[in-house]
This record gives structure tokens, sequence and C-alpha cells, in this order.
């Protein structure tokens, strides 16, 4: 054990004091590396106070204050980009340049924010009535909590926090506890950009620092990015509290090839999209859905593939697929494989089982491909999170998006065609927020909002875009009339103004 890791609290390091640490494990070793301060109750009143002091100034600050900062922050992310994704491949698994891609799409929404100007503009309608204007605003929440999940460390909390402090909010994040490193470094550099203290805080923990933050009166809002059955914990927890509350969950994402598909493409796209970040991805697609005569062809193509990426440490330039992040969670995904022939699934590849020559204690698992899986077999049913490709086959378009459109979830989807008639129908019929056409992965651009459909998310808002500013401000609606001294005095009137 060499490092700990603890707050960040009022623009500074604080010490964790409840006594509690969790274990932080290099995934490509196995070896605990570090370790977590893990907030107890007061802590997280200590992180909310700072929060809601900060939030006296920052609330009114002018947005050209708030802008400049985010320009310096951006510029800092910039020159940092290496120094975050070596803190997320130590402690996620993932391999450099993935962790760089994750730092860029987490930069976008720092960009967004620097725009935020022109997003706080609100409306002005002159003369509805005689001398009478009317003028919408939208104006800050005061203090805003965000708790996020181990698969994209930098690029979630960046989803919620930069657009939460350029709406004027004040931020409390409590990051996974399972690679906790980069959301530090996140808040120093903002701190060096000149961000205010208290502005943005970081709160380790577990449950209960999470049950802290949904029960505490001073948070105004929650944002969550996590499992199925977690999101639905904090969106009813936080309702209940009277929370606006917007809670991001799990997934199944399915990619649906129709015969006219270039399958040559299609399985370029598949491979990328199940296996990239070992399948510990949000928007992995994990269930392929195959239509007509194409399965064969298809799987073949995905096999051939699939069986030349390499497998390693993240830090090794060579390595295109990492380990997973932890040894309990490489052991359940295993599982599915082991019992997926049991349940009526061809297993085509069968990654159980791989190791990595030198690193033999780390997380490791290798890339897995099931076919003609049925569609109530636990590896199609349940959400995996790792490098295991569903391929299930159906007879018609029709077919294929009525077996998507019965999956719980609705998180990202794609089709695979050169029909664009059928694309237009699929991205009109089919019951998922995020939509790719030839895309396997379409996580959208900042300036348009993320969010699921379903299970994979509870609440309205999508996040970042229009819908993230729309959360993190709430509107006023001001009706004004400056009468003319000319005029003489309107008089009394009880009827209902028209
Ligand atoms: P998780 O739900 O286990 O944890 C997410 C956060 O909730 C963490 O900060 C954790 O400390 C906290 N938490 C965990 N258990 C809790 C409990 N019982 N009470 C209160 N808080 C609790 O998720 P994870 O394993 O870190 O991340 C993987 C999951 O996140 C996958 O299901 C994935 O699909 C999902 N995810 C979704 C999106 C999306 O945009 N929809 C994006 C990334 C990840």
């Amino acid at each position: 054990m060499t490092k700990t890791v603890n707050h960040w609290i009022g623009g500074k390091t604080v010490e964790g004091t409840s006594g509690k640490y969790g274990p932080v494990t290099d995934p490509a070793t196995g070896a605990v590396t570090t370790q977590v301060a893990l907030a107890s109750k007061e802590e997280v009143d200590a992180a909310v106070a700072a929060a809601k002091a900060a939030y006296a100034t920052w609330g009114t600050s002018s947005l050209a204050q708030r802008t400049t900062v985010l320009f310096r922050y951006r510029a800092l992310l910039d020159a940092h980009r290496d120094d975050i994704a070596a803190l997320i491949t130590a402690e996620h698994g993932k391999v450099h340049s993935d962790a760089l891609g994750e730092v860029a799409r987490g930069l976008e929404i720092v960009e967004l924010a620097c725009g935020i100007t022109t997003q706080l503009k609100g409306e002005l309608s002159t003369q509805v009535s005689n001398r009478v204007d009317v003028s919408s605003i939208r104006q800050s929440l005061g203090v805003v909590a965000g708790i996020t999940p181990f698969n994209f460390p930098a690029m979630v909390p960046m989803w919620m926090f930069p657009l939460a402090i350029a709406c004027g909010n004040t931020f409390v994040l409590k990051p996974s506890e399972k690679d906790p490193s980069a959301a530090n470094l996140l808040a120093e550099l903002a701190s060096e950009a000149g961000l205010p203290d208290g502005v943005l805080n970081v709160l380790h923990g577990d449950k209960i620092a999470v049950d802290g933050l949904l029960n505490h009166p001073d948070v105004a809002a929650v944002s969550f990015v996590g499992s199925t059955p977690i999101a639905r914990y904090i969106h009813a927890t936080a309702s209940a509290n009277g929370k606006r509350v917007q809670a991001l969950g799990g997934a199944k994402n399915h990619m649906l090839v129709l015969p006219d598909a270039d399958l040559d493409a299609a399985a370029d796209a598949a491979v990328s999209a199940a296996y990239g970040s070992a399948g510990e991805r949000c928007m992995a697609i994990s269930a392929v859905v195959a239509v007509g005569a194409i399965g064969d062809e298809l799987v073949a193509k995905i096999r051939e593939r699939a069986e030349k990426i390499t497998i390693g440490p993240g830090n090794d330039p060579a390595s295109e697929m990492g380990p997973l992040i932890t040894a309990a969670h490489r052991d359940k995904v295993a599982s599915y494989v082991t019992g997926a022939a049991a349940q009526g699934a061809e297993v085509v590849l069968d990654g159980t089982g791989h190791t990595v020559e030198g690193f033999e204690d780390g997380h490791w698992i290798g890339l897995s491909l099931l076919d003609k899986v049925s569609t109530d077999s636990d590896a199609y049913k349940d959400e995996i999170f790792g490098p295991v490709l569903c391929v299930l086959r159906v007879e018609t378009y029709e077919d294929g998006v009525a077996l998507m459109n019965a999956s719980p979830f609705g998180n990202g989807t794609a089709i695979f065609t050169r029909d664009g008639g059928a694309a237009r129908r699929f991205q009109l019929e089919i019951e998922a927020g995020m939509v790719g056409v030839n895309v396997p992965i379409p996580v959208p651009v900042g300036y348009h909002s993320f969010g699921g459909w379903k299970d994979s998310l509870f609440g309205d808002h999508h996040i970042y875009g229009n819908d993230g500013v729309h959360f993190y401000t709430r509107g006023k609606v001001t009706t004004t009339r400056w009468p003319d001294p000319a005029d003489a005095p309107a008089g009394v009137d009880l009827g209902f103004p028209r």
C-alpha cells in the first residue's frame, strides 16, 4: 500500500476521519496499490457545508467570472490529458488510448460549459399586453451532488459538474470507490484554474456517503450514473426527499444487422463496440440481432476479428483490451459463459481462464462469443458488463425490433443497413434513448444530451447538452408593467385578467 486518496473539500485535501478506508486495486496486477477514505455522515455534512458556503458568492458571480475560470480549466485539462489517463488506467485497467478518449469526451462538456453565456440568455416578450413585458430566466439550484460509476472515472463526473458550476451551482462529487484518484486530479486542476474554494468538492465513500447526500436537506439536486438497481434506489430516495434527480442506469445494447448490411463493416463495429474497454461501457453492444440468413457469415466474421485482439496491461501500448475491474466481477462475467451452453447457446469463443504472462494475478478474461442465444437465458437477460457478445437470430426486421423492444433496458442501440427507409423506420420504432445508424456506439456529442429510456434512466432529464442546463437550473418568469406617467390610474378590477 503506497498511497491514500483523501477527500477534497473547500479547496484542499482533507484527511478522512471515519477510520474507514476501501482498497483500490491495479486490475492488471491484482495488487492493492491505494486506500481510499470512506466518508462518515459527519464528513458528508462538512462537504455539503463547504459547498453551501461557497454558493453564497458563486451563485451570484458574473457569467464572465465563471467562464474565465472554465476557459482556464479547459486549457489545464488539455495539458494534463496524459496524467488523467494514466490514473484511469492504473485503477480501472482500460488501455491508455481508451482512457485518453474518455478524457476527450469529458473535455467536450467543459467546452460546452465555456459557452454557458449563450445558453443562459433567457427570453423576453415585449408588449404582451398594454405596457406589459414578460421575461423568462433560469437560475441555479444551490448545492448539487453527483454520484458516479467506476467505468468512466473522469468522463462521467465531467458530464455533470462543469455544467452545474457554469450554471452557478456548487457541487459535491461522490466518485466510485473502486477508482477514485482521477476525480481528485480533476478537482485540483479546477482549483488551479481559479475556481473558488468549495465550489467543487470531492467526497469519497460508499453507501454511507451516498445516503448522507440523498438525505441532506441542503442538497437541492442529485445526478447519478450507475447500475439500474442503484439508479432506481437513488431516484426513489432523492425524490421522496423533495430533490430534483436524474439517475442513469444500466443497459443491454442491441445492434440489429439487416441482410443488406456491409457484413465486414458490421463485424468490425460489433467487435469494437462489444469488447472495447473489456465490455465495461454502458453503451457497449452486448447483443447482435442477425436478420435473415446472414447469421453464420456474420458470426464467422466476428469470430475472426475477436481472435486477433491483444489482451494485456492497459499501460502497454500493444494491448487492445485490458483486465476487468475486480476479480469478483471477472468471476461473475465468467459464470455467464460457463453457464451459456446449458441454457442453449453455442459457445463460439470461450474467454474464461485467460491469463497474461507475467501478470498472472490480474483480473483477466478473454473475449467470449455466444451464438443462437435465447431471450430467456441469463446471458441475454442480465447486463454482464464484460467482454461477452451474444448473437441472436431472427427471421425479419419486425421480429428483431419486437425482440429489442421487449428488453427492459433502452440505453443505446444501432442498426446496420444500406436501406435508408429501414433505418428511418428503426429510428422511429425503437424504444431506446440513443440510436446509431451504422454507428455502433452512438454517444451524443456534448451539445446533444445523453440518456436512455425505460430501466436505463429514472427521471425525465437526460444528461449534459440542453437537458443538462435545464436540470441544473430552475425557471422564473417575470411579468412587468411600467405605466406611462400620463396615464390615469387603472382603478380596481376584480375580474380575471385577460
Ligand atoms: P454501481 O451502481 O455499483 O455504483 C455507482 C455508484 O453508486 C458508486 O459511486 C457507488 O459507490 C454507489 N453505490 C453502489 N452501491 C450503492 C448502494 N447500495 N447505495 C448507495 N450507493 C451505492 O455501478 P458501477 O458498478 O460503479 O458501474 C457500472 C454500472 O453503471 C453499469 O450498470 C453501467 O451500465 C452503468 N453505467 C451507466 C451509464 C449510463 O449513462 N446509463 C454510464 C456508465 C455506467
